[in-house]
């Protein structure tokens, strides 16, 4: 599962789980702002591509009562 990180990583602005962010394949987050202006879309520190996260509306728990119902 995705680790919802909650803080930039460049200036610490908060990226809380429903609001928009930047991540590369190995989860270092951004906000808008950082990756836009200071890495154009390049995580520094993997060089990888940074691109929009998912948001996450609902609590983990309540998602995963709806998978396990999905299984019987
Ligand atoms: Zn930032
Ligand atoms: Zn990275």
């Amino acid at each position: 599962m995705l680790k919802m990180k909650k803080q930039c990583e460049t200036c610490n602005a908060e990226t809380p789980a429903d609001s928009e962010a930047f991540i590369c394949s190995f989860e270092c987050t951004f906000c808008p702002a950082c990756t836009r202006d200071t890495h154009q879309q390049v995580c520094p520190n993997c060089q990888g591509e940074l691109i929009r996260r998912p948001r996450r509306l609902r609590s983990v728990a309540s998602v995963a009562q709806v998978q396990v119902r999905k299984k019987v």
